[in-house]
C-alpha cells in the first residue's frame, strides 16, 4: 500500500447556521486506504464528508486533497478532482431509470470520456444493474438502491470516494456483499473514506478508523489498536 497522503484535514471547525458542528477536526487518508469515520447520530460524521465535498464549507482549518488546497471549492469542482460522494440516504432519482441514474454519475467534464467504460466497471461489480438498466430506480429493493448509489458513484471515475451509512437499514447479508465489493473497489486503486455507526463492522472492514463524538475526533490509529482500546471496549464492546 502507498504511504502517500491522499487527503488531508487540518483542524477544522464547521457550521450550520448558529450551530457548532465540527470542532478542530484533523484527519487523513492515504493513497489505497479504506478509512472509517465512526460516531453515534449527531456526532458531525456527516458535516465532515460534506465539509470535504465542498457542501458545507469550514470556518477554520484547511482541507488539502493531493496536495491541493480544496477547503473553498465548488463541490463540482471538487468532482472533477477525484472525491465522488455516496450520501446517506443513497440520494437516487427515484423516477430515473437505474442507467439514467448511472450516467447522471458521469457527467462532469473528467469522467465524460470514460463513460462507457466506467459503465461496464459498474456492471462486472454489480450486475444486477446491468439486468435492471431500463427499470425506474424506486422499483428496486433497498440493498439494489445502494449498489446503483455505489455505482453512481463509481461514475464520476473517483480517486477517492466518501460513503455515509452505506448499510444503514439493511440485511447483514447484503452488508456483507456490498463490503465485499468495497473491497474489489479499493483492489481497483480507488480510496475510501465511510461513514459508519456499527462500530464492530467498521473495526473489521477499516484498515484505520477515526472515532467522533460530539463534533471532535475522540480517538485514532489502526483498526488492530482501536479494537484493544479500553474506551472502545467499554463504550462500544460492553467489556
Ligand atoms: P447521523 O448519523 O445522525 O447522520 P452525524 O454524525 O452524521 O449523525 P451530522 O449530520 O454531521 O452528524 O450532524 C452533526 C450535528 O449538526 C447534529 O447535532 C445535527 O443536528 C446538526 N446539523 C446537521 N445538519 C444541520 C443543519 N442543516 N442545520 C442545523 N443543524 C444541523
Amino acid at each position: 500500500m502507498s504511504e502517500e497522503t491522499l487527503l488531508k484535514v487540518s483542524n477544522i471547525d464547521a457550521f450550520h447556521g448558529s450551530f457548532q458542528a465540527l470542532w478542530d477536526v484533523s484527519l487523513t487518508v492515504k493513497t489505497g486506504e479504506i478509512v472509517a469515520i465512526i460516531g453515534a447520530n449527531g456526532a458531525g460524521k456527516s458535516t465532515l464528508l460534506d465539509s470535504i465535498s465542498g457542501l458545507v464549507h469550514p470556518t477554520k482549518g484547511s482541507i488539502e486533497f493531493e496536495g491541493k488546497d480544496i477547503t473553498k471549492l465548488q463541490p463540482f469542482k471538487i468532482v472533477n478532482l477525484g472525491i465522488s460522494q455516496t450520501p446517506e440516504g443513497r440520494g437516487i432519482f427515484p423516477d430515473l431509470t437505474v442507467l439514467e441514474n448511472l450516467i447522471i454519475g458521469s457527467y462532469n467534464r473528467k469522467a465524460r470520456p470514460f463513460k462507457e467504460q466506467n459503465l461496464q466497471r459498474v456492471y462486472r461489480l454489480f450486475p444486477v444493474l446491468e439486468e435492471r438498466k431500463p427499470q425506474l430506480a424506486k422499483t428496486l429493493s433497498g440493498g439494489e438502491q445502494q449498489m446503483l448509489a455505489l455505482g453512481r458513484g463509481l461514475m464520476s471515475n473517483p480517486k477517492l470516494m466518501l460513503l455515509d451509512e452505506m448499510s444503514l437499514g439493511l440485511a447483514p447479508m447484503l452488508i456483507n456483499e456490498l463490503y465485499k465489493v468495497l473491497r474489489e473497489i479499493r483492489e481497483r486503486g480507488i480510496t475510501i473514506l465511510f461513514v459508519e455507526q456499527n462500530v464492530r463492522r467498521s473495526l473489521t472492514e477499516a484498515d484505520r478508523a477515526y472515532i467522533m463524538e460530539t463534533g471532535r475526533v475522540v480517538l485514532s490509529g489502526h483498526v488492530a489498536e482501536l479494537r484493544e482500546e479500553e474506551r472502545v471496549k467499554k463504550a462500544y464492546f460492553g467489556a
